[in-house]
């Protein structure tokens, strides 16, 4: 970390972190509610932090106040608890517009053909470090904590992947003697689940993982975080090697 970064952290640590805040958290994030004193108040120089160096934005009429930042920064820093990343370090911007908005598409298909046009979108991630969200979207997923499914979990899992290549061959982050690599167990839970789906067994997962790897990593990340008994049961290679990568425990035991 910078020395000014540093710097600037250490003055932030010395306010008060806001009760009001704490009020916010502890009634729209069941995370906080499940954290130890040690853990929050972690958590909360965190969240803070992400709000001071990240640059939010509202897009096409939203009005972002300081309880819709709170609670965006708040979420993008559950999955940080474990110490995976200090705080995204390619992400620089956050893009937040009222409710799904319009974005240019291009693909080309297997055909080599070229397929343009303008699709309704909740949320994404650039690579190029910015995250975009709807927030009717995110509000839907406060109010649906236990659900399994939360775009900013979802959009930070690709955070991360870009910023340690989770899904890539050659990740080795949870490799350990004898054992295959996170991105080969990824893999193969990828197949079951593309296996299953084809045979209409139930998966319990939002079967938009299924796109691709990179889905599946961020799918899985969603679920696991909202709903850990969901995957510890359904696919606990998977909660092996997220367990491994996160350093946490999504019920904050
Ligand atoms: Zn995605």
């Amino acid at each position: 970390m910078g020395l000014l970064k540093h710097l600037r952290r250490k003055k932030l640590d010395r306010i008060p972190f806001p009760e009001q805040w704490r009020r916010i958290l502890a009634d729209h994030i069941p995370q906080y509610e499940k954290m130890d004193a040690k853990q929050r108040e972690i958590f909360e120089k965190k969240t803070r932090y992400f709000m001071a160096e990240k640059s939010f934005e509202g897009c096409g009429g939203m009005n972002l106040d300081e309880r819709k930042t709170l609670l965006i920064a708040a979420l993008a820093c559950v999955p940080l608890m474990g110490g995976v990343s200090d705080l995204y370090p390619y992400l620089r911007s956050v893009l937040v517009y009222p409710s799904d908005y319009q974005a240019p598409y291009r693909e080309s298909g297997e055909d080599g053909v070229v397929s343009e046009g303008v699709e309704s979108r909740s949320g994404e991630s650039w690579d190029q470090g910015i995250l975009v969200f709807s927030w009717d979207e995110v509000a839907y997923d406060l109010r649906h904590p236990a659900d399994g499914s939360n775009i900013v979990f979802h959009e930070c899992a690709h955070q991360l992947d870009y910023e340690w290549g989770a899904t890539m061959e050659n990740f080795s982050w949870h490799r350990k003697a004898g054992e295959p690599g996170m991105a080969a167990t990824l893999k193969t839970s990828y197949q079951k689940l593309l296996f299953r789906l084809e045979k209409g067994l139930p998966v319990r997962i939002d079967d938009y993982a299924a796109t691709n790897i990179h889905e599946f990593f961020a799918v899985m990340t969603e679920t696991w975080l909202e709903r850990p008994d969901r995957v510890r049961n359904d696919w606990p290679e998977v909660e092996k090697v997220l367990s491994g990568f996160y350093n946490l425990n999504p019920d904050f035991l």
